[in-house]
């Protein structure tokens, strides 16, 4: 249990591969704060099962990404309740697809606002923390889409690169601290967040279900399998390692291939 007396935070974690970051680190010691929306009882259940399974306290925060007074509130909860965090996990994340003349305004700043502008803020409040213990990881979850673009996804695609080009700045301005800070870019892994965007690109493409998996989500995928959230989670638990502490300002792809195209 390597992560024995470290405390994570990870927001957007009840659900897909937030939620497997949470699971993974526990399993290896840390003490958790998990972050997101949902059911209250469900989150309740993950919340006693990380607890069960790292035997530290894990603590729920419900702030809203989008709300930068509730951002910090929640980093200022873990640091007096958990004296962290020592590792950050920047995960929330929704997407919304429309041709760009379409893209409502009100969808594009709630892209901005929970996938870029909160890391922004709780990097800012947490990096004082990890600097005074000359320790810390943080982990952005950017996309292929930080590396490359798909129509339809102005929004998304411009806040996960925004995301990445935050990461390297971050990274050079910590590098003397002992904190690393990195982007693990995702291709596309089987959650809810990808499942929820079917029905809008058959809409906006005029495809079926069938040909919106096949056609759209794994044709630049060369492997034709979606990633898993737990080979996701891997990868994070990697760059907690000490063995990591040179990797930093790196954006990681796990696209089966996609970026390499
Ligand atoms: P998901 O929908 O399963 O999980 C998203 C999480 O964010 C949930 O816990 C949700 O409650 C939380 N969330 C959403 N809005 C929030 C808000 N305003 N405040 C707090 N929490 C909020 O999605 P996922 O696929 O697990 O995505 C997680 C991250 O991975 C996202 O940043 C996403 O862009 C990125 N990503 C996903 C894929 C993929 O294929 N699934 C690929 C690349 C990158």
């Amino acid at each position: 249990m390597f992560l024995k007396g470290k405390t994570a935070l990870i927001t957007g974690s009840t659900s897909g591969i937030g939620l497997a970051y949470a699971k993974a680190l526990a399993a290896e010691g840390a003490s958790i704060m998990i972050n997101g929306f949902g059911d209250v009882a469900d989150i309740e259940k993950e919340r006693a099962a990380l607890e069960a399974a790292s035997g530290a306290p894990a603590f729920y925060s419900p702030a809203d990404m989008s709300d930068a007074d509730a951002i910090a509130a929640m980093v200022k909860a873990c640091n007096d309740q958990m004296g962290g965090p020592d590792i950050l996990i920047n995960n929330a994340g929704i997407q919304h697809v429309a041709p760009v003349e379409d893209f409502p305004i009100d969808k594009w700043n709630a892209i901005i606002a929970i996938n870029l502008t909160s890391a922004f803020l709780t990097i800012r409040a947490s990096v004082p923390i990890m600097k005074a213990k000359k320790w810390g990881r943080i982990i952005n979850t950017a996309s292929a889409h930080s590396l490359t673009a798909s129509p339809f996804k102005s929004a998304y695609v411009t806040a996960k690169h925004g995301l990445a080009g935050l990461a390297k700045t971050v990274a050079l301005e910590t590098a003397t601290f002992g904190i690393t800070v990195n982007c693990i870019s995702p291709g596309y892994v089987w959650t809810p967040l990808v499942e929820k965007q079917i029905p809008d690109t058959m809409k906006a493409r005029g495809m079926t279900r069938e040909q919106v998996i096949n056609d759209v989500l794994l044709a630049g995928q060369p492997t034709k399998q979606f990633a898993t959230a737990e080979e996701i989670a891997a990868m994070a638990l990697f760059l907690c390692r000490d063995e990591a502490a040179q990797i930093t300002g790196a954006n990681i792809s796990i696209d089966g291939g996609w970026t390499a195209q």
